[in-house]
């Protein structure tokens, strides 16, 4: 299949040959075409395989055709993966104007406070530092109630790492209607538990 077969528009199709993307891996020609059709998505799939672009060029393609207000929130668990993964959608997003935001620990607050408030159409965060934005400023969980995705990157990570409560936190300030995407390694009871709190009768994908 082509990066067209599978349901991208001319200007994503355009955007993958640019960065030298011939056709797409296994994990994007099944989830992109799910994601399209606004199904939850469960992938299980490798950091290598190409599940950032499985994810954000559905969003991206979304973000094409409503450019209102913050469309997705991402969360991975480290620095390097959230400034990783902003590049990969800037990259991709670089016809659209898409103004994408990082939020993580070890940068001012304040400034990171008034980027959101700024309303990015995607927001690139570690959980615990989106936790502390949505509870410690009455300004920011406004910015997310409109949100129409959440992606959990690596969240066998961010659950080893013990971050339940603050995706608590994250999952109480978005709309029930939103997708959600879940990308992990491995497979745990959680993933599924959390798939539970969202609204979509999942699609579970296995390299
Ligand atoms: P990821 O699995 O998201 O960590 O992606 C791994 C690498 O594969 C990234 O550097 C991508 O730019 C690259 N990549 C993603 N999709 C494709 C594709 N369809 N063809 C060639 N390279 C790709």
């Amino acid at each position: 299949a082509s990066f067209a077969d599978i349901g991208l528009a001319e200007w994503a199709v355009q955007t993958c040959k640019e960065l030298g993307m011939k056709k797409p891996t296994a994990v994007q020609s099944h989830c992109i075409p799910k994601i399209l059709e606004g199904r939850d998505v469960l992938g299980l799939a490798q950091t290598g395989s190409g599940k950032t672009v499985a994810f954000a060029l559905p969003i991206l393609q979304r973000l094409a055709e409503d450019p209102y207000g913050v469309l997705a929130l991402v969360v991975t668990p480290t620095r390097e993966l959230a400034f990783q993964l902003a590049e990969q959608f800037r990259a991709l997003g670089s016809c659209l104007h898409l103004r994408c935001e990082v939020v993580v620990g070890g940068m001012d607050k304040l400034s990171q406070a008034r980027n959101l408030v700024g309303r990015p159409h995607v927001v690139i965060a570690t959980p615990g530092r989106i936790k502390v934005l949505l509870e410690e400023d009455p300004d920011i969980p406004p910015v997310f109630s409109k949100t129409k995705f959440l992606v959990l990157d690596e969240a066998d990570r961010v659950l080893d790492a013990g971050f339940e409560d603050e995706l608590r936190a994250v999952f109480q300030c978005l709309p029930k209607s939103r997708q959600t995407l879940l990308f992990s390694a491995t497979m745990t009871s959680d993933l599924q538990t959390l798939l539970e709190l969202s609204s979509n009768k999942a699609y579970f994908y296995e390299a």
